[in-house]
């Protein structure tokens, strides 16, 4: 008798982007793009806007 306790085998481990969660950071710290040195305060989206480099939380 054996009982299967897997409902499936399924084990994501897609990583959570939270958009806020970058722009939070970025306007409680002083950030720059590591590409060109742009000032993140002003983006609003997880990209560079000046050169288009994606961003990434690096602590
Ligand atoms: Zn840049």
């Amino acid at each position: 008798m054996a009982i299967d306790q897997k409902n499936d085998g399924q084990c994501e481990s897609a990583p959570i982007v939270v958009d806020g969660l970058f722009l939070m950071f970025v306007k409680t710290r002083p950030a720059e793009c590591s590409a060109c040195g742009f000032d993140l305060k002003k983006v609003t989206r997880p990209r560079c806007s000046e050169c288009g480099e994606e961003l990434t939380l690096e602590i």
